[in-house]
């Protein structure tokens, strides 16, 4: 893979980079908007920065200063971002160069990127399969070579199931550990922001850049990194696991081969509440969701109906006019679930099961460094009705959601490819062991063969 370096201050080599990147990204569909001046955020950035030079892209439900902020949602059209996200002034306090930002399924809530208001991305890999989701531009504009880094946001795996998808890393920090601030609101108590890059090391330092405490976000904690139990790790896996396609166990069977030539000591374990994880996911993420996205009114930014009598009208045709079917169905079961009377039975319980997932994963990790994992049962499925049902994959979130809901790291690296599409696993930690967990993840890397994208990079018009 041809490195990538910085961005000249050239205005030519700039246009260049400009115009591939819009040619290159015209049949993936992974940018909902390119910056027409490039240039300019480069002359803004710091050249000595360390990530100096360095274009990304940016989930469009992250704030950038003055660009769009749909959040793939007809609802938000109008609006321009006022201020940009932490995480993303960070990145441009390093020095690196914001190129555009990327296709997401509405408010992220999906899994293939085509619940967005503005079109489906395709994967770079096979233009008929979806690039996963939510953060699926993201995925697929770091997969086509477009762009060496992306910002993604995982509420229930939206950072780790796109990468597994486009053959690339894809990582969830820890709850607290990257700001919010300038992440729009899906499901608060669930999502953190993350990185998507086909390179652990400059994925690792775009995430010593973005992470730590925030004024912004008052769940944002100083990390006291965590050192590992022993100099050998023990990794613990499912004692069973179901329903993969032949592909991905293909995947599983690998990365559990390479951890045996790693010298790794492993350890089997049963996950109880594995069976109500995606129950209470989704009782929790729509309750959220709900209340989050009261928020959008017509009254004080975004769309606005016009054909309204009164201002009850306006708010109820806006919000009618501006959201897609998947989130009015979320709106819808989140206010079910919420309601007086009822908590107990749905929202309640869920919470409780959310308790067990922690405590039971807690105790695993009490004997045993990381945890590894499919990503998502199957690899990149089909565009439209040959693929995945909406049910099909949120039953599919299983392995993915579980660190969201105990908020602990994990991160999903490429394993191989198999019938011409990558497949990805996931190694999780506890909370507040991100550098130890991209220790161990680069560890096992030695050990497996790693995955050379579709597409030779853009790396190559910014050096010449
Ligand atoms: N697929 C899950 C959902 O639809 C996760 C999405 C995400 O992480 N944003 O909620």
């Amino acid at each position: 893979m041809k490195q990538w370096k910085k961005l000249t201050r050239d205005p030519r080599s700039l246009e260049r980079y400009r115009e591939s990147l819009t040619a290159h990204d015209k049949p993936i569909h992974s940018f909902l908007e390119i910056d027409p001046v490039l240039g300019s955020s480069l002359s803004a950035s710091d050249k000595s920065g360390p990530l100096a030079g360095i274009p990304f892209s940016i989930k469009d439900n992250i704030a950038l200063e003055g660009f769009s902020y749909t959040c793939g949602s007809k609802i938000l059209e109008p609006l321009r971002a006022p201020y940009s996200a932490t995480a993303v002034k960070r990145l441009l306090d390093a020095g690196a160069v914001p190129a555009g930002k990327t296709n997401l399924d509405e408010f992220g809530m999906g899994s293939s990127t085509e619940q967005s208001a503005y079109g489906t991305t395709r994967n770079p890999w096979s233009l008929e399969m979806v690039p996963g989701g939510s953060s699926g531009g993201s995925a697929a504009s770091v997969a086509a070579g477009l762009v060496p880094f992306s910002l993604g946001s995982d509420t229930g795996g939206s950072v780790r199931q796109p990468a597994a998808f486009c053959g690339i890393y894809g990582f969830k920090p820890t709850y607290g550990r990257v700001s919010r601030y300038g992440l729009a609101a899906y499901a608060s108590s669930l999502e953190t922001i993350g990185i998507l890059s086909a390179d652990l090391n400059l994925l690792r330092r775009v995430f010593s850049q973005i992470q730590g405490p925030d004024v912004h976000d008052q769940t944002t904690r100083s990390s006291t990194p965590l050192t590992g139990n022993s100099d050998v790790p023990t990794v613990a896996v499912l004692s069973r696991v179901e329903g993969l396609s032949d592909e991905v166990q293909w995947g599983y069977d690998q990365t559990l081969e390479a951890i045996s030539r790693a010298g790794w000591n492993i350890r089997k374990f049963d996950l109880a509440s594995l069976e109500y994880a995606v129950s209470a996911y989704y009782t929790i993420a729509m309750a959220e969701a709900s209340s989050n996205l009261a928020r959008y009114t017509g009254i004080r930014y975004g769309l606005r109906s016009e054909h309204a009598a009164s201002q009850e009208e306006m708010v109820r045709r806006t919000r009618d006019e501006g959201f897609g079917q998947e989130v009015k169905l979320r709106i819808l079961l989140g206010t079910y679930v919420l309601r007086s009377g009822f908590q107990e039975q749905y929202y309640v319980k869920a919470q409780k099961i959310r308790t067990l997932i922690k405590q039971e994963l807690q105790g695993i990790f009490n004997g045993s460094d990381v945890i590894m994992m499919p990503v998502f049962p199957v690899q990149a499925f089909k565009i439209g009705s040959s693929g995945l049902s909406s049910m099909q994959q949120k039953v599919a979130d299983r392995y993915t959601l579980l660190a969201n809901l105990a908020g602990c790291c994990a991160v999903s690296f490429p394993c191989g490819v198999a019938s011409g599409l990558p497949v990805g696993m996931q190694l999780l930690a506890p909370g507040m062991a991100d550098e130890l967990l991209l220790d161990r993840l680069e560890e096992l890397m030695r050990y497996l063969p790693g995955v050379t994208l579709p597409k030779p990079t853009l790396a190559e018009v910014i050096h010449d």
